[in-house]
């Protein structure tokens, strides 16, 4: 049967990226089909994450979850470290993925730097616990932003040479949905690398928790290349600050971008920054208050990922004892 699985990292405050790319999409799948989403603290302990901030920026994102529609008595939500099939089935892979696969993992590369022997083991194999996290579930749609595409192949040849070695048809090629507007919105700062937690620069993202002033302040500082707006969509090709600009205001109103184009065609900034400041605002602001809420009562969001931890188990935990069986573990 389909079912959704997706996850996001507590590696700090969420974006306007990580709310296009993911959260929004995250709340129309749960209509449509069985929805796991997890609030993937392994994965963040792959970079140094401060114990307290951790959890403070676990219940961050679990609000975040909630705040943007994501309805716990409709999908599952809870943070990865509390269901240890995870952990398991990622051993297991490890010894499934080939290291050349790995190897050519573009993000690793980005985020290690040139530094890649200072990098966590962790860091380096994320992408097989990130399988491990997909395939625990035999998740068949997984949906991301585009920075992910890479990992979700990376995921279908783990499971396609656990069927084949041990000659079983177990688990799905889970297939990544990355359609439509918003699953690549770029930095502020700088239209060719993706707008990202983990970027140094504040003013590079918008944050689901900015202030009205700080979005505006935001937009308004973001880098453009003096120019007009393009007139047509051919003009605005190698124009990737614009582009991602009307990108995001295109993915806001749920609009085209030749429309938006359109729109503006030949006006200055002065008018098209201020427009997409009030966008963004309107649709942030009420994410944000309901945010607050939520993280007014952590005693309730513990309890609701705690529950929901429970049942990511009892599905979870199954579909690991028949690997245990597979691979040929006596006492699985
Ligand atoms: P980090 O920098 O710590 O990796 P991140 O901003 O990349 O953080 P993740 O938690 O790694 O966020 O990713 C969560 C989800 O958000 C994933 O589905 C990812 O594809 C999506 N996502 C991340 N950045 C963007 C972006 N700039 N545009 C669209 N989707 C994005
Ligand atoms: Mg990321």
């Amino acid at each position: 049967p389909d079912r959704v699985f997706s996850g996001v990292q507590p590696s700090g405050a969420l974006h306007l990226g990580n709310y296009l790319g993911a959260l929004k999409k995250f709340v129309d799948l749960q209509d449509e089909m069985e929805c796991i989403y997890t609030i993937v603290d392994l994965h963040a302990i792959t970079v140094w994450q401060d114990p307290k901030q951790l959890s403070k920026q676990t219940r961050e994102i679990a609000a975040a979850f909630l705040a943007s529609g994501v309805d716990p008595k409709k999908a599952i939500v809870y943070n990865q470290s509390a269901v240890r099939a995870h952990t398991e089935l990622a051993w297991y892979f490890n010894c499934v993925a080939r290291t050349g696969w790995v190897n050519r993992m573009t993000q690793f590369k980005d985020k290690a730097g040139k530094n890649a022997e200072k990098a966590s083991v962790g860091l380096y194999t994320y992408p097989v616990l990130q399988a491990a996290d997909i395939l625990a579930f035999k998740g068949t749609h997984v949906p991301v932003g585009e920075d992910q595409k890479q990992h979700l192949e990376l995921s279908r040849d783990i499971a396609a040479k656990f069927n084949h070695d041990f000659d079983v048809n177990f688990f799905p090629l889970p297939k990544p949905l990355i359609k439509g507007a918003g699953a690549r919105v770029m930095s502020l700062r700088d239209g060719t690398s993706k707008m990202s937690k983990s970027d140094p620069s504040d003013n590079s993202r918008i944050n689901l928790t900015d202030s009205a002033d700080m979005i505006s302040k935001k937009i308004r500082k973001a880098k453009t290349d003096g120019g007009l707006m393009p007139e047509t969509m051919e003009e605005m090709e190698d124009r990737p600050e614009v582009k991602n600009l009307v990108g995001i205001y295109a993915a806001l109103s749920e609009r085209k971008d030749a429309d938006i184009v359109k729109e503006y065609a030949g006006q200055g900034f002065g008018t098209f920054k201020p427009a997409l400041a009030d966008l963004a605002v309107e649709t942030l602001a009420p994410i944000t208050e309901l945010m607050n809420r939520y993280l007014a009562a952590p005693d309730e969001l513990d309890r609701i990922l705690s529950n929901a931890a429970d049942r990511a188990s009892e599905i979870a935990d199954p579909i690991v004892a028949d690997v245990r069986r597979i691979i040929g573990f006596t006492g699985a």
